[in-house]
């Protein structure tokens, strides 16, 4: 409840952010950015909650969705919220399936605040309603079949006398209609648009949980559309897709065809940044869990920090993170890049080389898989190098270099640590688990202590990381034959892919 003390001056901004329907890479720039300087979220079930770690922290995460069988918090007890926390002063995101304004009651919220006299700026979001139907391979246009569509809530019982919507109109008003929130309603619905005029061999179809890995769709006709649904069992989240261009959805088809479509693999993180194996095994059709959520922390820059850097021979960077956190150490003590000195540049693997040459720098030396680092290191003996990297990072590349005679030291720039807030999905759900290095399989263990991994193909990227596997219990399915991503993700095709 509103307490005027708290009250502050100005209030804060609410962003009422669409998070898109689903697939995480659908939360639009706008969005990201609002959630990455939210203090506090306030959301609705999600497909996908990793995108909440996009938020601080320190953020407050408020959950107003449905829990299992109990209903959401009342709409009135969520405006509130909004406006309470922003008269506080914070920066609110009020993160929303889709978009906010379609079928997502964001213009309810924005009534309020703006009685309230409360800044907010909406971030459209895409909507599930043209999204889910693109995933499934059906335009909702098409000028072969259709010139126009609509969406229409599919919540009201057709067959109650006290239903607003003229049934008549929307049987003639679009070519193609798209139904929210009618999975319930899906047999009078179809009955309806029949006895309005519809051909009943209309095409139809029902996708449900649309842009995700684990979307299905059925297809049929307004006559057998609901008995086919109800054999396959579809659950909500659902939309209902009406007209002659679900034909199309049969050749357009492409997310559910994806190799690995519908298989749940698990990834543990060792990484500020999202590893290549994640981006290969997304693009054949997988959903990836990262566990833990990571975020990193800049460390304090150390008071000796120029001296440390203008005595090495050369700068390493040994995660694609340390540069951004060196960045940070520097203008904390009113420096720049400039700053870096006379060094020669080195990058551990690619991800770290394409961020220096992001920020204007030269790299001196980056071999192309980061595995080959220290053999070709171009390194008089006894010069210095500097491994500016994380805390407590892998001391592989440390030890290469020094087996070639480089004299190191290093420089810790940022700390990873595990963000708690995000729940952790049950071992059990997972098809597979990828290891891409050591320091994965020590993760892997310590985000599921007790899991036997009987029931998940485990794939390895190479002989030291199963051998680590091994040795603390986990088995190990298959092993990449060439220590890279694309291997690794090759075995999965190989083992979980559709053939
Ligand atoms: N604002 C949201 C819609 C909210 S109403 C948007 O723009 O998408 C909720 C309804 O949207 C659900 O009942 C379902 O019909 C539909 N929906 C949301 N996400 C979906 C998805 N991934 N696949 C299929 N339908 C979805």
């Amino acid at each position: 409840m509103t307490t005027t003390s708290h009250r502050s001056p100005v209030p804060g901004t609410v962003y009422l952010v669409g998070a898109g329907p689903g697939d995480p890479g659908l939360l639009t720039r706008h969005g990201a950015a609002a959630l990455a300087r939210a203090d506090v979220v306030v959301y609705d079930r999600l497909a996908d909650d990793s995108m909440l770690a996009l938020a601080p922290g320190d953020a407050e995460l408020i959950y107003v969705g449905k829990q299992a069988a109990v209903h959401a918090a009342p709409q009135g007890s969520i405006n509130e919220l909004l406006s309470d926390h922003a008269a506080r002063g914070r920066c609110v995101v009020r993160l929303k399936g889709g978009d906010p304004f379609v079928f997502g009651r964001g213009g309810e919220e924005a009534t309020h605040l703006r009685e309230r006299g409360i800044p907010f700026v909406v971030v459209p979001g895409v909507s599930s309603a043209v999204a889910a139907p693109a995933y499934a391979g059906i335009p909702v246009t098409d000028r072969r079949y259709a010139s126009s569509f609509a969406v229409i809530t599919g919540h009201e019982d057709p067959t109650r006398p006290s239903a607003r919507l003229d049934w008549h109109a929307i049987a003639h008003g679009a070519d193609t209609l798209v139904f929210l929130m009618g999975l319930t309603n899906l047999s009078t619905i179809c009955e309806r648009l029949v006895d309005e005029g519809r051909p009943a061999t209309t095409p139809a179809a029902v996708i449900e949980r649309g842009t995700t890995p684990g979307q299905r769709v059925v297809t049929g006709t307004l006559a057998d559309l609901a008995a086919r649904v109800a054999t396959a069992r579809l659950h909500p989240p659902s939309l209902i897709v009406v007209g002659d261009v679900v034909r199309l959805g049969d050749r357009l088809g492409w997310h559910e065809t994806q190799l690995l479509a519908g298989r749940r693999i698990v990834v543990p993180r060792v990484r500020r940044r999202p590893s290549e194996i994640v981006r290969l095994l997304k693009a054949a059709g997988a959903e990836i869990v990262e566990v833990p959520v990571l975020r990193s922390e800049t460390l304090p820059t150390p008071g000796d920090l120029l001296e440390r850097l203008h005595a090495a021979d050369w700068l390493v960077f040994t995660s694609p993170g340390a540069l951004e956190a060196l960045l940070e150490q520097l203008a904390d003590v009113g420096l720049d890049a400039r700053a870096l000195g006379r060094a020669r540049l080195a990058a551990v693997g690619p991800a770290s080389a394409a961020q220096l040459r992001r920020c204007g720098l030269r790299v001196d030396y980056a071999p192309q898989a980061a595995s080959d680092f220290a053999g070709g290191f171009p390194v008089r003996p006894g010069a210095s190098a500097l491994l500016v990297g994380e805390q407590g990072g892998d001391p592989h590349v440390r030890r290469g270099l020094e087996a070639v005679g480089a004299d190191c030291l290093e420089l810790a720039v940022d700390r990873l640590t595990i963000d708690e807030r995000v729940p952790l999905p049950p071992i059990e759900q997972f098809d597979g688990v990828a290891l891409a290095s050591s320091n994965a399989v020590r993760r892997l263990l310590e985000v599921y202590p007790a899991g036997p991994l009987e029931h998940q193909t485990v794939v390895s990227i190479g002989p030291l990381t199963s051998a680590t596997a091994m040795s603390l219990g986990v088995h190990v399915d298959a092993q990449a034959d060439t220590a890279s991503p694309a291997s690794v993700t090759t075995c999965f095709v190989e083992r979980l892919g559709r053939s």
